[in-house]
């Protein structure tokens, strides 16, 4: 099979039939072998009925329904779980993505030799509460995550080769970052093609504003798991002695100069009248913690599943 179209949906009733119209039309102008994936990811509305009556008509159109709202990385996971084409293709279901951009994508991968291609809505057709603040957002995604090369990591066109898909696991809501963690699973040549984006047209948008918070968090935390995630150790262990070290030259200086003061007969103060002190048992303190927090974060990873799960790309 040549292509697997994933569509995450949570209530988009009204767009699905003239989706899959769309995509079904340059499926077949191209002729392209393929299968339509819907996850419907716990709607409250007909989505569900609507697929079902979709695949009456089709027999490329597959179907998963969770029983409640989990999100649209968990709806991409278990797309790409199911996925059997050789190039994948994931897209949004609101029509804000066009299906006429596919054989393009899918080209890509094939010929180009991508591992995977992301969108771009160079032009996009939403509020400027959401436009400026994703410039914001991906400049940084860009710096921590070294991609240099992307502009709109969160767009939700994206074309993959099929390994890609099989071998990282999106989670949480790190849909926003999918071409990070194909990085960080070692698949280098990750492009980009300007896509054509229009204004929803029926029903709204599902994520509201706190999904810039979110996505910052989520930007620190992968970028921790990236360098980290195996070994905490060199993170807090590093920062642990640091503190603990200031801590300890600091409270040396003032004992050394308490007894200094002692046996030259001068006058001296108590060790802890001196601001000092207290900042170095603060610093002694945090940097112990940090210390433990190491070690602990050690114990973890070394019972945790994934320890020794590595991207090997051949063996002979
Ligand atoms: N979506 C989903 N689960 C959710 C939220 C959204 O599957 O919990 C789907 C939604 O139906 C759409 C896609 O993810 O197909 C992108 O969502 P939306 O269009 O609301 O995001 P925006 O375009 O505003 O970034
Ligand atoms: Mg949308």
């Amino acid at each position: 099979m040549d292509i697997s179209v994933i569509v995450p949906l949570y209530n988009e009733e009204e767009s699905l039939p003239e989706l899959f119209d769309w995509i079904e039309r340059v499926m077949k102008e191209n002729g392209f072998t393929y299968e339509v994936i819907f996850v419907n990811d716990g709607s409250t509305d007909n989505s569900w009925q609507v697929i079902e009556k979709i695949r009456e008509r089709s027999s490329a159109v597959r179907g998963i329904k969770f029983r409640r709202n989990y999100g649209k990385s968990a709806a991409l996971y278990c797309g790409f779980k199911e996925a059997e084409g050789d190039v994948v293709i994931t897209m949004d279901a609101d029509l804000q993505d066009s299906p006429d951009e596919i054989p393009e994508l899918y080209r890509m991968i094939r010929e180009e030799g991508y591992d995977m291609v992301s969108g771009w809505k160079r032009k996009r057709y939403d509020p400027i509460t959401k436009t400026l603040p994703t410039k914001l957002f991906n400049a940084t995604a860009r710096q921590v995550s070294g991609i240099k090369n992307l502009h709109d990591f969160n767009c939700g066109l994206k074309s993959y080769d099929k390994n890609v898909v099989k071998n990282i696991e999106v989670y949480g809501e790190m849909h926003r970052y999918i071409p990070y963690l194909a990085k960080n699973a070692g698949f280098k040549k990750i492009g980009e093609k300007p896509v054509h984006h229009q204004a929803r047209k029926y029903g709204k948008t599902k994520f509201g504003i706190n999904r810039f918070v979110n996505g910052y968090l989520d930007l620190i935390t992968l970028w921790f798991l990236s360098r980290f995630g195996i070994k905490p150790m060199h993170f807090f262990g590093l920062l642990g002695s640091l503190m603990f070290l200031i801590g300890l030259i600091a409270v040396v200086i003032i004992g050394v100069g308490k007894l200094y003061s002692m046996h030259q007969g001068m006058e001296y103060r108590l060790v802890t009248d001196s601001p000092y002190f207290y900042l170095s048992l603060t610093a002694m303190i945090i940097g112990t913690q940090l210390f433990v927090a190491g070690f602990l974060g050690e114990l973890i990873s070394r019972n945790a599943l994934g320890r020794n799960d590595y991207q090997i790309e051949k063996t002979i």
